[in-house]
Parts: C-alpha cells; sequence; structure tokens
C-alpha cells in the first residue's frame, strides 16, 4: 500500500492562485483546455489504446467505442456549445418588480477534485474534466491506481497538452487519495464504489464540499417473454454487449442480473449460449473480444462468488478460470440462491445470474426490494409492464430494449439516485456539475416605495 505522506500544498496554492488570477474564466482559455484534451486524445489514440490493453486486455474497437471516441464526441460538443452555456440568462421578473432586470450568471466553483476509478480510466477521468473546465474551474485529478499504464500515460499527456497551473495529475493509491481527502475543496466529482463514496462525503462535510458521486450497484435487466425471433435475437445481443463485450461486466451500468419469467428462462438462456459462441467463439478463452479482470484481487473475489456449493450448481453456462490469465469464461447462473454473495454483492465482472419470476410484473417488487440501481434495462413490448417500470421503480436511468447507451448521449443527463450516487454530468449538465449559477439583479435607485419601511403602522399594510 502507498504510504507516503505527500505535501500539496505547493500544487493546491498554484491552483487557487490561477483561480484567483481570473484567467480560467476566460471563454478563451476554456477552448484552449478543451482543444487540448480533443488533441492529446487523438494525437495519442495509439498510446491510449496500448495503455488500456495492457490495463484491462480491451480490444481497440471496444475502447474506440467507449473511450476515445466519446471523448472527442463529448469534447466536440462542449466547444460547439461552450458560448451559448456561458451566456447569463435573462430571468423573467413580475411587474411589481419594475424597473428591475435579473439574469442568470454562471460562475465556476475554484478548485475541484476528481477521482476516477480503473475500468475506464481514461475515460473517466477525462468526461469529468470536460464539465470542470468549460466551467472554468482548476483542478486535481486523481487518477485510479489500479490501472497503472492508463494512469501514468494522463500523468505524462496533460501537463503537456494542458494548462499546468490550472490542472495538475496526481497519481496514487488510498493513502494519497485520503490525504487529498483531508484538503478543503469547492467540490468533489467521484467516480468508484458506495463504499468509497461514503468515506467521501464525510470528509467533504468537514469543508461542507459539495460532492458528486458517480457509484455502482446492481443493474437488472428485466426481460419479458418476446414473441418474436427477431426481437429476441437483438435483445439478446444487446443484453451480452451490456455485459461481457464491455469490460467484461466490469462497468458500473453493466447488467447485473437478469429478471424473466420461468417459463420464458429456458428459450432465453438457449439463445445467450447460442449467441455468446457467436460473439466469443467456441473457446472464449482465446478470443480477444473480452476485456481482462483488472487484477488478482477482483479475480479472487469473482472466483469466491461462484465458490459456494448452491451457486456452483446453478451454472448452465460457462464456469470455467484461468487464474494466470485473469480469465473467466462468460458465465450464466439459473436462480443461484437469493442470499448468496453473487445476488447481493455488486458482481463487476462476467458472471450473469437468472433470476426466474412467475409473473414478469412481480419484477418490480424485486427491484423494489433492492438498492436504488444506476440503471434498469427492460425488454419488452408490453406498454402496460413499461408503464409499470417508469411509474412504480426508482433508478439513476431506465432504458428499453437496450443497454448502455444512455451514456453515449450528450442531451441525456448521467447520474444515479439513492446508493447508486447522486448528481449527474455529461453535455450540459457536466457544465452545470461545476458552476454555481448567480441570479445578478440590477436595480436604479428610483421609483423608492415609503410603505417597506418602518416604523410599521397599519397605513402601510393597505398596499
Ligand atoms: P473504488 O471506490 O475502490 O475507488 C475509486 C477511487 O477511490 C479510486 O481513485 C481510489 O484510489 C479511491 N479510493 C479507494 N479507496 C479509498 C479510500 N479508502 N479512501 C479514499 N479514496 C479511496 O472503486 P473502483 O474499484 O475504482 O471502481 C469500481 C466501483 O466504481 C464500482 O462500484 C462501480 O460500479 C463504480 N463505478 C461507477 C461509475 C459511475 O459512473 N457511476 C463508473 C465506473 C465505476
Amino acid at each position: 500500500m502507498d504510504e507516503r505522506r505527500v505535501d500539496f500544498e505547493r500544487e493546491l496554492e498554484d491552483l487557487r492562485e490561477t483561480f484567483n488570477s481570473g484567467e480560467t474564466r476566460s471563454r478563451k482559455w476554456r477552448k484552449t483546455q478543451l482543444k487540448g484534451i480533443l488533441m492529446l486524445v487523438k494525437e495519442n489514440e495509439k498510446e491510449i489504446f496500448d495503455a488500456l490493453y495492457q490495463d484491462l486486455g480491451k480490444h481497440q474497437a471496444e475502447a474506440f467505442r467507449d473511450e476515445v471516441g466519446i471523448l472527442l464526441k463529448s469534447t466536440n460538443y462542449a466547444l460547439a456549445h461552450l458560448k451559448k452555456w456561458m451566456t447569463p440568462k435573462k430571468i423573467q421578473l413580475p411587474y411589481v418588480a419594475f424597473p428591475t432586470t435579473a439574469e442568470m450568471v454562471s460562475e465556476p466553483l475554484g478548485v475541484v477534485l476528481i477521482f476516477s476509478s480503473w475500468n475506464f480510466p481514461i475515460g473517466l477521468c477525462l468526461e469529468p474534466m470536460i464539465g470542470a473546465i468549460a466551467s472554468g474551474n482548476t483542478l486535481v485529478l486523481k487518477t485510479s491506481e489500479l490501472a497503472p499504464a492508463s494512469s501514468s500515460l494522463l500523468a505524462n499527456l496533460i501537463p503537456m497538452y494542458l494548462d499546468n497551473k490550472a490542472i495538475k495529475v496526481i497519481e496514487g493509491g488510498v493513502s494519497i487519495a485520503e490525504q487529498l481527502l483531508e484538503k478543503k475543496w469547492d467540490k468533489i466529482f467521484f467516480t468508484g464504489s458506495p463504499r468509497v463514496g461514503r468515506l467521501v462525503m464525510a470528509a467533504a462535510a468537514k469543508h461542507l464540499t459539495p460532492v458528486i458521486l458517480e457509484l455502482g450497484g446492481k443493474c437488472p435487466a428485466v426481460v419479458d417473454s418476446l414473441e418474436t425471433a427477431m426481437d429476441r435475437k437483438i435483445a439478446v445481443k444487446r443484453i451480452l454487449g451490456g455485459k461481457f463485450g464491455c469490460c467484461c461486466g466490469q462497468a458500473c451500468i453493466g447488467i447485473d442480473y437478469i429478471l424473466v419469467e420461468k417459463k420464458f428462462a429456458p428459450i432465453l438462456v438457449d439463445c445467450l449460449k447460442a449467441r455468446i459462441k457467436k460473439m466469443f467463439g467456441e473457446n472464449p478463452r482465446e478470443t480477444n473480444s473480452i476485456a481482462r479482470i483488472i487484477n488478482k484481487q477482483h479475480f479472487l473475489r469473482l472466483k469466491s462468488l461462484l465458490n459456494e456449493d448452491e451457486v456452483k450448481a446453478s451454472i448452465v453456462y460457462g464456469g470455467s478460470i484461468d487464474e494466470d490469465n485473469r480469465f473467466i469464461e462468460p458465465t450464466i447462473l439459473l436462480d443461484p440462491p437469493l442470499n448468496a454473495d453473487i445476488m447481493n454483492e455488486e458482481i463487476f465482472g462476467p458472471l450473469l445470474p437468472i433470476i426466474t419470476l412467475k409473473n414478469i410484473e412481480e419484477s418490480t417488487q424485486f427491484i423494489n426490494s433492492r438498492p436504488k440501481p444506476l440503471a434498469i434495462y427492460a425488454f419488452t413490448n408490453n406498454e402496460a409492464l413499461k408503464e409499470n417500470m417508469v411509474s412504480k421503480t426508482s433508478s439513476g436511468c431506465l432504458l428499453f430494449n437496450d443497454t448502455i447507451v444512455q451514456y453515449f448521449v450528450d442531451t441525456i443527463p448521467f447520474g444515479g439516485v439513492g446508493e447508486s450516487g447522486f448528481g449527474r454530468y455529461h453535455g450540459k449538465f457536466s457544465f452545470e456539475a461545476f458552476r454555481h449559477e448567480k441570479p445578478v439583479i440590477r436595480r436604479g435607485f428610483m421609483p423608492d416605495i415609503w410603505f417597506r419601511y418602518p416604523p410599521w403602522n397599519s397605513k402601510k399594510m393597505q398596499f
């Protein structure tokens, strides 16, 4: 463990000084930095692919879809909308306020801290930075120690492309993270587990620092008894793509488990098995289309989820593991015990439990008996079921008939609710996450109304 005691005072003073100079408030500075991110990503695409391969064994196509491509899109979107976002918004006032004008002015918060996790170790660093920069803040980025190649790549590249006086990268593990949390920040943006999220919030409370917590949890996918073969085929592709095809299931919005009617379960299992073979081949160990488990500790955690006898007995596909290569075969489990760890902890890996219900309508009750997830997915053509899901469940996002696409759209806010976190970002929501919207009210000295002021008497109540 990293036990260094580090003095960040100089860095923080630098950042505070830069912020106080007002330089980061100008649109010119913000644009230059956003363009810097664009260049960083474009000019180092190969290095980014290499780092993601080293850390997670991600295929370039997956790395482009989930990190590089998204970052280019998000940065271009911010550049295209920056002027509009920064423009003060007129406030409509009642006649009684005449002659007053008022507007909402966006101001940066100051010096902010961004904590990232390891599963999208480039994307989850730069995506929130786009918002912090667009709003005119200075910042510290704390990369994840569990993705060392990506972390050190960013630590090398960011000073080459972005303003060093305003943007600093600090690498390190728990001890460094704890020391950073002792400092006073104007906002903390944290991506990680609910366990550490609680520590972050407690530390922030000491300084009354606002936080955004982008956490995880168990995202369910409700699969209705789809009638046409085409709907089933597409649903199964999207389920597998949103599970095994997205960082090997190590994604906060990846499917954690499936809910399905008992009578439809055998059909679903058969379709999943057949499609897994098409996506990852007869011997998935040889495929380069599944990322690897991040490290030995997570590998052993996943292995132990499978170790209980009743859980093992519920495996209907896969289950083989290769410790040397940190590889776990895409694995499907049918009705593992609900009190087993696999049904109570966030799985964050390539294990997919299917839980059968008598009626699909029971799915809302099942979901509601557990912490609120970051996403609920539901594959159905049944409008009544859809309406039930909308009105009777709560989640960061609800998506019908697809998975993970909510992450790719700038106009959809991304964030959790309850145990899956709070606060939101992406597109304009990223800009809003790091600004204070300040009402600025302008009045003249006349007219000046006499009944506003003491001494009070009953005459002054008649107006
Ligand atoms: P984590 O909570 O272990 O670590 C996140 C960050 O916190 C890292 O930078 C780490 O160095 C730091 N940290 C770890 N222990 C700490 C401590 N004791 N004190 C202070 N800081 C500490 O999470 P992780 O393993 O990196 O990521 C996996 C989790 O993140 C999952 O729960 C996943 O669902 C969630 N996640 C959420 C999102 C989202 O956008 N909502 C995205 C990715 C991952």
